[in-house]
């Protein structure tokens, strides 16, 4: 790293690499890896772990003694904020969308456990209401630091940079080439960090973000934003070269019925990556965006020389937050 960023160790790295070798053959497929974010040691592991390690870093340099931030009451990026809170000895402040539940379960629990303080903020799930939070905690002495919604902005970001230099040296070791990296993309820190890492690394596989979410009125085109924050983590990192819009990659065929509905193409994945890998995905991110994948390779969109890498970005608490939907799955006739 050529800027001389703080960055608190939270996670075990390097995660595994691993292949996908029963689902290559049940989708007469592409070679298929998996990168196990899933397993990145921070309270059930996940993606946010590696933005939080620069994120915390920079509260704690900072001298905060709070940590602020928000999302859906199901967020996993709040309950791994609320863990590496914890563990540093910081308190956390979580402003979720939604109102108390009746069920606290899946990452909901955990927040609890870990003894964040919960804002229940109603329609907003993207931490509109933390200034509000902020002030309130800066009249009582506090000095809170804000972590951005999803952990992504050019600090968090680096935490991917970083995943792209691991990879790049697990390819190296394993004389592996990759032509794809397939994964979730939501608040675009991770999108954004493999393609600043992919630049520094000199490589050429394509980074394909998988929107899961619907862009709602007001906000800015996701693909827009995912652009510009690309362009700024460049620039922390005194890169030169800017990305044009039209290099990023983002699928918006696989959103649905909008963020955290659960329809047969996550059920499918679930339940496919399950029986034949023995691994778990999450209904909101994962699952989704393994489902674009393997509707990808249906649709006969990679070629017999294509390695894919899916990047399993975690979320697996939220599997038992959604028992309900998931359990319908024994009802759906399955072509498996
Ligand atoms: C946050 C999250 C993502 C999306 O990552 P972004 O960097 O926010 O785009 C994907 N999968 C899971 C499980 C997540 O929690």
């Amino acid at each position: 790293m050529t800027t001389q960023q703080a960055r608190k160790a939270l996670g075990f790295f390097p995660t595994p690499l691993r292949e996908l070798r029963h689902l290559s053959l049940l989708l007469n497929g592409p070679r298929i890896l998996i990168k196990r974010d899933d397993q990145t040691g921070l309270a059930l592991g996940g993606n946010k772990t590696r933005k939080l390690e620069y994120l915390i870093g920079d509260a704690m340099a900072k001298g905060a003694d709070t940590i602020v931030t928000g999302g859906a009451a199901q967020s996993n990026h709040c309950r791994q904020t609320a863990a590496a809170c914890a563990t540093s000895g910081l308190a956390c402040h979580l402003a979720l969308g939604g109102s108390e539940p009746a069920d606290v379960n899946g990452n909901l629990l955990l927040d609890r456990l870990f003894n964040a303080q919960i804002h229940w903020s109603g329609e907003s799930r993207k931490g509109e209401n933390i200034p509000q939070i902020v002030a309130e905690l800066e009249k009582q002495g506090k000095k809170p630091y804000v972590v951005p919604y999803g952990g992504s902005n050019e600090i968090g970001a680096l935490g991917f940079v970083e995943a792209a230099r691991e990879l790049d040296r697990q390819m190296t070791e394993t004389s592996l080439d990759i032509s794809h990296i397939v994964f979730a993309s939501s608040s675009g820190g991770t999108q954004a960090g493999l393609l600043t890492g992919k630049k520094l690394v000199n490589r050429n596989f394509d980074i394909v973000g998988i929107n899961i979410d619907k862009d709602e009125g007001g906000d800015i085109p996701f693909r827009e934003y995912i652009h510009t924050l690309t362009n700024d983590t460049m620039a922390k990192l005194q890169q030169t070269y800017r990305f044009s819009e039209d290099e990023i990659i983002l699928r918006d065929d696989f959103v649905g019925e909008g963020y955290g509905e659960v329809g047969v193409l996550e059920r499918e994945a679930i339940e496919m990556l399950a029986r034949h890998e023995g691994i778990l995905l999450d209904p909101i991110y994962t699952g989704r965006a393994m489902g674009g994948l393997i509707s990808m390779i249906r649709n006969q969109e990679f070629g017999p020389q294509d390695s894919v890498l899916f990047w399993h970005t975690g979320g697996t608490p939220a599997l038992f937050a959604y028992a309900r939907q998931m359990s319908e799955i024994r009802f759906q006739k399955s072509d498996l």
